[in-house]
């Protein structure tokens, strides 16, 4: 079986959040979709390890935004790859409490549903949730939304361990990482120069490429991986230097 294959699945890019009693949890999801017109309803899948399946579980309410395409890595950094205090999360972007009690997230939203779960069905590592949805609003109208394919492709993310579409990198067919070298040698050719290769971060898979630099950090484009101060973190996950490694 080539697990390449699944790279060809499309999906959005959202955040789910929900809150019981004062608890307030929020996670990163890719797998939501709309299953049925009349009544509306969603369906989103989230691992049972994680936090915010657990305050579904106990308040029977979610709350989904459509991340917009410019969405900052930031906020999928915060809620996609940061553990940490939830509550503190959500006081660093901008949200509101939902008709439904639980928060709806703003920031780089271009649009959200309330929903009140109807069905959950266990399928293994992860809990299916069947949500009607029970409000919803427009937010960015000329905004386009946030893409699983411009995720992964344009901002060099991948899924994190708990998605449901996750893919182990080690187990990817060894054609892409033929293809990739190739692709990468004849760029360096290209150029006359080598910036030492893109470097991947054990925790997020964000990758740090050289030619591409890291601006947010000040890093411009054309540094190499060894010339990054030893301070520079990765802007996703927060992960230390040392926690990257070769992608070559
Ligand atoms: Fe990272």
């Amino acid at each position: 079986m080539n697990l390449e294959a699944f790279l060809k699945m499309s999906y959005g890019i959202y955040l789910i959040s929900s809150k019981s009693g004062k608890e307030m949890s929020g996670y990163i999801a890719n797998t939501a979709f709309q299953v049925t017109a009349e009544p509306p309803k969603l369906a989103i899948s989230c691992h049972k390890n994680n936090t915010t399946a657990r305050v579904i579980d106990e308040s029977g309410v979610f709350n989904l935004s459509v991340l917009a395409k410019d969405t900052d890595a930031g906020l999928i950094g915060l809620f996609g790859y940061q553990s940490g205090h939830e509550d503190e999360k959500f006081h660093r972007v901008q949200h509101k409490t939902g008709n439904n009690g639980a928060p709806v997230i703003l920031s780089h939203s271009v649009a959200y549903f309330e929903c009140k779960v109807v069905d959950k069905f266990d399928v293994g590592t992860h809990y299916l949730f069947i949500g009607e949805v029970t409000d919803g609003e427009l937010l960015e109208r000329d905004k386009d939304p946030l893409t699983y394919a411009f995720f992964r492709d344009e901002m060099k993310l991948m899924a994190p361990e708990r998605a449901p579409t996750y893919v182990d990198k080690n187990k990817l067919a060894k054609d892409r990482e033929d293809a990739i070298h190739k692709e990468e040698k004849s760029n360096q050719e290209e150029d006359g120069k080598d910036l030492g290769g893109r470097f991947i971060c054990s925790i997020c898979a964000y990758v740090y490429d050289p030619e591409v630099g890291d601006e947010a950090q000040g890093i411009p484009p054309g540094t190499p991986f060894e010339d990054l101060p030893e301070d520079w973190i990765c802007p996703i996950c927060a992960a230390a230097k040392s926690m990257f490694i070769s992608d070559n």
